[in-house]
């Protein structure tokens, strides 16, 4: 999705001050009143050097008193040792505190990413969007872009001083600066223009090779890649992806070195025309001797404002493009809609005729899915690898919106609530839950961060899920677990019922329970479902399992094949139907007898 309008270089300057200003504002100001100064201290500059020159060339000839030499030849020091002074000081208020704190644009980033509906998530050019956003902030675009600006006030009333004087000696002398700059300037438009699309282009190849990176030196994947012996693979993978970055980038800066070069050129005529110029008015006599050496100086001044000017621009319009990574992620992205508070579920929830399809799949996951779980209803959802059972959880927790059909909870459209109150009463435990290498307390406790410094509660839910043996031995509740942090390590198992654990201190209403078991033994996963079934009596509790025996201790059982609910019933309506649950079943009883 690439952005097709054309940007002005101003676009994003009234957002990025606003924000810059909210960030930081004794900074910003300081730089913009020093930023001034320093401008008025140029304006000096021009008009004291002019001055300074007139009347030396005025006193060689005999023309002025040395008093007034001396005089002026004092103003060019103070006009020159000014903007030094000022920038000194731009340059201690810009540094540290300045970049420190422009990193809360990060925080309002995560925000946002946070926001966003989930089904984004799936999409790649997301992601994309995401990583030019973190490096617009994590290279300085913002504050880079205000800056610039900032930096082009003084840049401006040099060149307008510049222009000022010299069209006092001869106005042909500012289209011929102009013009000598021009070509070289216009390559330099190109060449930011250019290198945006570049690194814009190299975003996905930036993002493999950041991914390759966290493979190669994750602590979760480094016992693969050893074992395997994928590690060679993979370097070379990442080698190879930045190879390929650096070689885009050399060829590109090698091409516009070229263009520059060329473009520069031009500078030179432009010098020798002025020269040629200045001869002829101190030939015609319509300037003194003085003035000529002043109006070469003044010429080659004009033409490296102008220069400079432009050059700043043309930084301007590449910096825009960059801090519009920023600003196009929160203004492309649209956030999850607000809605009313949810009260909790009263009656029943109900999916009508629900159709769904992940992004870039050509096939529907879900194809006019309706069924109703009643409120205190036990309900597992069996079936085979890919039949859609957790996408049918997701589109029933109001995570992904169906395409087609709707997902009511008492009769209302399960997207009509407002998030944050409709995820309080929504406990879901993932099949790839998270491993936080905190400690016990904040493993279990973050799913009700009110509560987590009751000890009581913590210990009880993990006595639910069968972990309080492993608790006690890892130091108790405020032990850190996993190896990152130096702390105790647990069993893939034991993280799985940590992580059960953290989904029943949630204390909701209704707990979805996706598989989180597949790294315990059968026995030990069969023993921890049934007992979650046990423990969520009374509750609104869904446990997608490919376990069919545990079909025996629910109120009621889905069965799910290609995207479709093929049966429902209990364990007995559904055997003496036969069919799909039947067949798992018989399959499956060696487990259960
Ligand atoms: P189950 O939970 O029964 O194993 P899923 O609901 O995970 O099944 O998957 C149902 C179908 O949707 C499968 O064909 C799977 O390949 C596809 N699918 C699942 N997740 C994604 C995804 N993120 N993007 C595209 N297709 C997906």
């Amino acid at each position: 999705m690439m952005r097709k309008e054309r940007k002005s270089v101003l676009r994003y300057f009234g957002r990025v001050t606003r924000d810059l200003y909210a960030i930081m504002p004794w900074e910003v100001s300081g730089v913009i009143l020093l930023e001034l100064l320093e401008a008025a201290a140029g304006f000096l500059q021009v008009s004291a050097a002019a001055g300074f020159f007139d009347a030396a060339g005025r006193w060689l000839e005999g023309g002025a008193d040395r008093n007034l030499v001396l005089r002026r030849a004092g103003l060019f020091v103070v006009a020159m040792g000014l903007p030094m002074l000022c920038r000194l000081l731009v340059e201690a208020l810009q540094n540290l505190p300045m970049f420190l704190k422009h990193h809360r644009l990060i925080h309002r980033l995560h925000g946002r990413v946070a926001s966003v509906p989930l089904i984004r998530l799936e999409e790649p050019e997301f992601h994309n969007e995401v990583w030019r956003a973190k490096m617009s902030v994590y290279n300085f675009g913002l504050v880079n872009y205000f800056f610039g600006f900032i930096d082009l006030l003084p840049l401006l009333v040099r060149f307008l001083g510049t222009v000022w004087v010299i069209a006092a000696f001869h106005v042909s002398f500012i289209p011929l600066a102009l013009l000598s700059v021009l070509p070289s300037i216009l390559v330099r438009f190109r060449y930011q223009r250019e290198r945006y699309s570049m690194k814009r282009a190299q975003t996905p190849l930036e993002r493999r090779k950041d991914y390759l990176w966290q493979v190669l030196t994750g602590r979760s994947l480094a016992k693969e890649l050893r074992t395997m012996g994928t590690e060679k693979y993979i370097r070379e993978k990442w080698a190879l992806a930045r190879d390929q970055v650096m070689d885009e980038t050399l060829a590109f800066e090698r091409k516009n070195g070229n263009r520059v070069l060329r473009g520069d050129l031009f500078k030179f005529f432009g010098v020798g025309a002025s020269i040629g110029l200045s001869i002829w008015f101190a030939h015609r006599g319509l300037i003194s001797l003085g003035q000529f050496a002043a109006c070469i100086a003044a010429f080659g001044s004009l033409q490296s404002m102008a220069e400079s000017v432009m050059n700043q621009l043309a930084w301007q319009k590449g910096r825009a493009d960059f801090a519009g990574d920023y600003y196009d992620f929160f203004d492309n992205e649209a956030e999850e809609e607000e809605g009313e508070d949810y009260p909790g579920l009263q009656d029943r929830i109900e999916a009508r005729d629900v159709s769904f399809c992940y992004p870039g799949s050509g096939k529907e996951a879900l194809s006019g899915v309706s069924l109703a779980i009643r409120k205190g209803e036990r309900v597992v959802i069996v079936g085979e690898n890919g039949s859609g059972k957790t996408t049918l959880s997701k589109v029933m927790a109001g995570i992904y919106r169906p395409e087609k059909g709707r997902v009511l909870y008492d009769g209302k459209d399960a997207l009509s609530y407002d998030k944050d109150s409709f995820y309080k009463s929504f406990s879901v435990i993932q099949q790839n839950f998270v491993k936080y290498q905190f400690t016990v307390r904040e493993n279990i406790g973050i799913s009700r961060p009110a509560q987590i410094h009751n000890d009581e509660r913590l210990l009880k839910s993990a006595r639910d899920a069968g972990i309080e043996g492993t608790v006690r031995r890892a130091g108790g509740l405020d032990a850190q677990l996993g190896r990152e942090f130096d702390g105790v390590e647990l069993s893939g198992g034991e993280w799985q019922k940590l992580a059960i654990a953290r989904g029943l201190n949630k204390d909701a209403d209704v707990i979805i329970l996706d598989e989180p078991t597949s790294a315990l033994d059968s026995l030990v996963e069969y023993d921890i479902l049934v007992k979650f079934l046990d423990m969520t009596r009374g509750k609104t509790s869904v446990i997608i399992s490919h376990r069919i025996g545990l079909g025996r201790f629910a109120d009621r059982i889905i069965v799910m094949k290609d995207g479709r609910v093929a049966q429902t019933g209990t364990h007995d309506e559904l055997l003496a139907m036969g069919g799909e649950y039947g067949r798992m079943w018989h399959e499956q009883a060696k487990w259960y007898q």
